[in-house]
């Protein structure tokens, strides 16, 4: 009887520690998130995916990553395969904003939300949480660094891809310092075009065909990201005006750094992915567990309405700051930037 007793106790705490194991791994280790991610050509996505992995794995979170090659097509057919691997939440940056709208719709059809991420997605209101480095606001840093620096003068206007919605938010930003002074006569703007696929041959190709237009009478060039600077960069080297022409980036990459400590790119703009990646995974656990993230009220208006959105502030990068903003804060090594 005895001996009954003390097995069934036994039994009890069994029982008990089993439970309380499956109880943990629903809440935690159970979760799948699947990662969708538009390119690798800029090392910005290098890290966003970096660094998803390395803190999934901290917290034990299996998660399935897929990278497109800038490609529509492909991005939605793995989008289609993470689904068939039944992930819970799906973190989706889009290639296409518009043309992702039916990736959602898909996705939510089968019960997975979606957070669009870096890159917002249009046109859908079924978008869980917009997450990104507040976009506008960079385009704001890029105008109004260059409205601060170089004043009236002759400027070359470079947008983004337009398949890209940040693009058009980042142009907006700088905008609302430019367009004021091009309504008063002060800036006479050369060249307004959109660079597509963010290619840096399309950026060079714009401002080779901007500068012949003008004279090579240009003061200012908005590059919307650091690649397309670079491209710009290559056609002022062409005509010996590098260095001459005050020009803006975005991304912190390697080779940017170096021109700015060189003197020939002009300003970029940090946006810690590595912020950003964490915040995404907690997000997603958060809703896989069928909570909200607080996003304190604020919102973005994707086309089809106003969608949570979590922005996480740039910061302006120059020859100033550099040191403390991009090697102090880790982001990158000393010797990437000053090194051979
Ligand atoms: C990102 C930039 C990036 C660009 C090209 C944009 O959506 O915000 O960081 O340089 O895409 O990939």
């Amino acid at each position: 009887k005895k001996l009954t007793k003390v097995l069934s106790v036994l039994l009890m705490i069994c029982t008990g520690l089993n439970v309380f194991a499956a109880g943990n791994q629903e809440t935690s280790d159970g979760i799948v998130i699947g990662v969708s991610l538009p390119t690798q050509r800029e090392a910005r996505w290098v890290r966003d995916k970096e660094t998803m992995e390395a803190y999934a794995e901290e917290l034990g979170i299996d998660l399935r990553m897929a990278v497109a090659d800038a490609d529509m097509a492909q991005q939605a057919s793995q989008v289609e395969n993470l689904l068939a691997q039944q992930v819970d939440v799906l973190i989706l940056a889009p290639h296409d904003a518009s043309a992702s709208a039916s990736l959602v719709k898909r996705s939510v059809a089968e019960g997975v939300p979606v957070i669009s991420y870096a890159r917002l997605i249009r046109d859908t209101s079924d978008i869980s949480l917009f997450m990104a480095i507040d976009p506008e606001e960079v385009g704001r840093l890029q105008g109004k660094f260059l409205v601060d620096t170089v004043g009236p003068g002759n400027y070359i206007l470079m947008a983004g891809a337009p398949t890209d919605y940040n693009a058009t938010l980042f142009f907006n930003g700088a905008m609302e310092y430019i367009k004021p002074m091009v309504d008063s006569g002060e800036i006479n703007v050369v060249a307004e075009q959109a660079v597509e696929n963010w290619l840096p041959a399309n950026a060079l190709a714009i401002v080779e065909n901007a500068l012949t237009a003008a004279n090579n009478k240009v003061d200012a060039i908005l590059a919307p990201n650091d690649g397309t600077a670079g491209g710009a960069i290559v056609a002022l080297e062409a005509q010996g005006l590098v260095g001459q022409v005050v020009i803006t980036g975005q991304d912190a990459e390697v080779a940017a750094m170096k021109r700015i400590v060189a003197g020939t790119q002009t300003m970029s703009v940090l946006k810690d992915t590595r912020i950003l990646g964490k915040a995404a995974i907690d997000a997603a656990v958060k809703i896989a567990q069928g909570e909200t993230p607080d996003t304190h009220g604020s919102t973005i208006d994707n086309g089809a309405g106003e969608i949570p959105a979590l922005l996480i502030p740039p910061i302006v990068i120059t020859k100033d700051n550099l040191d403390e903003v991009v090697i102090n804060s880790g982001y990158l090594e000393r010797s990437q930037v000053y090194g051979e």
